[in-house]
């Protein structure tokens, strides 16, 4: 029995009282909506509920029980008293719809929120709405639109992106009706300024640049291509999703940017992974301050109040029910007024150390540093090409070999344009001890890659789930239970092949 199925756990008869169905509120159904059938419900007690999803939850990495140090996802620790504030039954049980007149300890919660992120950003207002990192751009892409539109420049249509990007960079640009223009990088890790140059015009949109980039790596000439796409005529999008190496060090809006977003689930203490609750919220300067979604918090004579379509005319409107993921805004609004402007550059400082100590232990102990003569920012990248090449042992395995010695694995293959890599964050919430472990399983594995390679290949073989054929998992995904006797024993049918 693989008791990864709670089905499995079942036996005829027994259940939990908290889950039997109640039968009498059956009799208050019309009659056709009555099932002939009971449903196939797991026949389990509670003891084995809990058992069952303990144990499951205890097969799964997380940054409660394992070092994460997953690039360009800040897999850090989020502090337990942002939650506990976030769930004070006066927020939890605040209606979506409770008129302002009985909200006013929320709005000043979220109209404080939207003051700190413009001090963290020198952006001119935020609009907390987006509900992701994906929402926030697909915002400030809609936003950079609308106001070409307004201007009544209708041409520019194409947005500049970096090869280097997030995937979601140049869907976004796409989702919102414009071609995407790829700019390469140079050796260095920067942008290439000369082909920028030759890219830009009357068609240019803007440009979306991560900053410090996906490389790790902050962009040395910065100024320079915000020259560039102003004279042209376009504006500067900055994917914030990860604050972590500039929080109280540089503004984006000093850098030239005209409009953000921040993925509070990645910077401001939300724990993310595996889809949970995000926020992206959106940032902008003068120029796009009125295109911003709506509501956004505004002040009244004596409180705060939601400005609507009447105040801000020109908004792109909603993007979520009601005013975003209100869990997430306070625990990020809690973590800031915990920290303070001290603490919070404290998280670049560490972030910044942390991330670069481990790439110089790494270099010495080997590995190849992808641009080994820039400062990391609060990530890295390491490249395997060397170790691919002469034993077949690749990022993927390396990664695989991590999981043995209980350490998450690094992102793999990202970005695309550096072979075999391994981007590093090891956030700045772990001890030098985690990060010394860190490199000598690296160092291990590294020895172990040198001498026949063969260990890697194997890898895991500790964790409950062994190596996966990816494409088999992708293509034929198994997830759907049948219960033995209707099938004649098979129990997972192959649901991809109905
Ligand atoms: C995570 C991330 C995103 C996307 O954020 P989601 O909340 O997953 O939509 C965008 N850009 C960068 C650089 C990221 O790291």
């Amino acid at each position: 029995m693989s008791e990864l199925l709670i089905f499995e756990r079942g036996q005829p008869g027994r259940s939990a009282s908290a889950q039997f169905p109640r039968h009498e509120s059956a009799h208050e159904l019309p009659a056709q909506f009555v099932r002939s059938e009971p449903p196939l419900l797991p026949e389990v007690s509670e003891l084995d509920v809990v058992r069952h999803y303990t144990r499951l939850s205890q097969m799964n990495f997380s940054i409660d029980t394992h070092f994460y140090p997953l690039g360009s996802c800040t897999m850090k620790y989020n502090p337990r008293g942002c939650n506990s504030f976030a769930s004070l039954p006066g927020f939890t049980q605040r209606h979506p719809l409770a008129p302002e007149s009985s909200s006013q300890g929320f709005l000043t919660c979220l109209f404080e929120l939207q003051e700190m992120l413009k001090s963290v950003t020198g952006m001119a207002a935020f609009s907390l709405t987006p509900m992701a990192g994906a929402q926030g751009e697909l915002a400030g892409v809609a936003m950079i639109r609308a106001y070409h539109v307004d201007r009544g420049d209708i041409g520019r249509t194409e947005i500049i992106v970096p090869d280097a990007a997030h995937g979601t960079n140049p869907a976004t640009a796409t989702m919102c009706g414009c071609t995407v223009k790829e700019v390469p990088t140079r050796a260095d890790g920067d942008v290439n300024l000369d082909v920028l140059r030759e890219l830009v015009g009357s068609q240019t949109a803007g440009i979306m640049l991560t900053n410090p980039s996906t490389l790790g790596v902050f962009d040395k000439n910065i100024k320079a291509i915000e020259e560039v796409i102003h004279a042209a005529g376009g504006l500067l999008y900055y994917d914030g999703a990860n604050l972590n190496a500039i929080l109280g060090k540089v503004l984006p809006a000093e850098m030239g940017f005209d409009v953000m977003h921040i993925n509070l689930h990645k910077t401001f203490a939300t724990p993310h992974g595996g889809g949970g609750p995000g926020s992206g919220v959106v940032g902008a300067g003068e120029t796009l301050k009125p295109f911003l979604p709506i509501p956004v918090v505004g002040t009244t004579a004596n409180g705060y109040r939601w400005l609507d379509e009447a105040d801000l005319p020109k908004s792109i409107g909603r993007l979520s029910a009601f005013m975003g993921n209100a869990g997430v805004l306070l625990r990020a609004y809690i973590y800031m007024r915990l920290l303070g402007r001290e603490g919070l550059e404290r998280v670049a400082d560490y972030a910044v150390l942390n991330a670069n100590y481990v790439m110089v232990q790494l270099r010495k102990a080997g590995f190849d540093i992808v641009f080994p003569d820039r400062r990391a920012s609060h990530e890295f990248l390491v490249t395997l090409k060397r170790q691919t090449k002469s034993k077949g042992v690749t990022a993927m395995d390396f990664a695989k070999a991590l999981l043995d010695r209980g350490i998450h694995a690094p992102t793999t293959y990202f970005p695309l344009l550096v072979p075999e890599c391994l981007l590093i964050e090891p956030t700045e919430t772990e001890s030098k001890q985690t990060l010394d472990h860190f490199v000598a399983a690296m160092t291990e594995i590294l020895a172990e890659a040198a001498s026949s390679g063969a260990q890697c290949k194997d890898a895991p073989v500790t964790t409950p789930v062994k190596r996966l054929d990816d494409v088999r998992a992708a293509r034929q995904l198994d997830v759907r239970y049948q219960p033995p006797e209707t099938d004649g024993g098979a129990q997972i049918v192959n649901a991809a092949a109905d």
